[in-house]
């Protein structure tokens, strides 16, 4: 029996409840969380933004340790400990066989499979973004596994699988940051501690944090923000007075909404990249006028999981840890338990810390 946080239907609070997972399929892993982080993504599929088949058990940021492996599963054994993938690529479809892995159109292939039962009346239960983390024990497909990397907490590794590949991806490899660069970054979260701490590690030579909230401030300059900003009608202005009137080289928006978006653009120089890392609604409608695009010759782009290939990104982002330019602690701004999710929401709602993060 496995204690979860499951949500039942949209818009409603998760429940802690026992559920009941099967034994390994042979190419299925059984895993114990050592921590899950709980991710905006996480909030948008209980609001309906996303959407996943329900009841489901959420959850897609965390590690733990292997206790079981299916009969064809070599490569993992019990004791390994490891990095969940909500996102693995199955290899051979057009966006893997161009090695843009990150948009694999087979990702999320299952994840409306029925995963586990509750325990008290046998209910189907679905994983959330395939990997279920908001339970003490989860199973899922060998190949939404990643070895761990040595030496680095498994509290702190949970964070590489969503925020820290998205963040750190969306710097260097969607937005290319290039040394000397002005870097601004939208919405003080997760994946924007991240975006900064990249920036840095890039070796931008401003970066400009901009969020709704005056308490980030703190935070973001710990990663490395040079400049604050609280979000206004005049921000996409104030970036360009910080930059010398010009605008930054690079825009990172990690909130997903219209305006922000907009704002994000707006405050590129011309020539400037903005990368859209947030997750928006279809009503989020952004608008631009033929003879700006022109005039401007700046760039937007979408960008999913960081673009990320996270068994090739995360050998490299544990070398940052280890030298100590990536400090993956400083993200996380609360512990709690599996009962703390729903104010952790509430907590993002409000636009209130960094990470929050589910150790078990
Ligand atoms: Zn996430
Ligand atoms: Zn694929």
């Amino acid at each position: 029996m496995t204690r979860a946080a499951v949500i039942h239907a949209p818009h409603t609070p998760l429940r802690l409840t026992d559920i009941t997972l099967p034994a390994p399929a042979p190419h299925q892993v059984r895993i114990r969380l050592a921590a899950a982080g709980v991710c905006h993504s996480d909030l948008s599929l209980t609001n309906g933004t996303m959407r996943v088949p329900l009841p489901a058990v959420l959850g897609h940021e965390g590690a733990g340790t292997v206790t079981e492996v299916g009969d064809a599963v070599t490569h993992l054994a019990p004791g390994d400990r490891v990095v969940l993938n909500w996102a693995p690529s199955c290899g051979s479809c057009h966006a893997c066989s161009l090695g843009e892995v990150w948009l694999c159109a087979d990702a999320l292939t299952g994840a409306g499979d029925v995963y586990a039962r509750t325990t008290g009346d046998g209910t189907d239960l679905h994983p959330g973004l395939n990997v279920a983390a908001f339970a003490e024990e989860t199973v899922v497909a060998a190949k939404c596994v990643l070895p761990a990397p040595e030496g680095i907490p498994l509290t702190d590794a949970a964070l590489l699988g969503c925020a820290v590949l998205t963040g750190y991806g969306a710097v260097h490899h969607s937005a290319r940051v290039r040394e000397g660069e002005t870097v601004v970054v939208y919405g003080v979260g997760g994946v924007g501690l991240a975006a900064i701490q990249s920036a840095r590690i890039a070796g931008a030579g401003q970066i400009v944090a901009v969020d709704v909230s005056p308490e980030k401030e703190e935070l973001a300059r710990a990663a490395g923000a040079t400049d604050y900003l609280i979000a206004s009608d005049t921000t996409a202005k104030d970036v360009r007075r910080l930059t010398g009137g010009h605008g930054a080289d690079v825009a990172v928006e990690c909130v997903g909404r219209a305006a922000t978006i907009r704002t994000a653009w707006e405050s590129t120089r011309r020539g400037g990249r903005t990368t859209v890392v947030g997750i928006g609604g279809k009503d989020q409608q952004v608008s631009f006028n033929a003879l700006e695009i022109f005039h401007w010759g700046r760039t937007l782009s979408g960008c999913v999981y960081g673009n990320s290939d996270p068994a090739r990104d995360l050998p490299v982002l544990a070398e940052h840890i280890r030298a100590g330019r990536l400090d993956l602690a400083s993200m996380v701004t609360e512990r709690i338990t599996l009962d703390g999710i729903p104010a952790a929401f509430d907590n993002m709602l409000a636009g209130k810390g960094g990470r929050a993060l589910v150790v078990f």
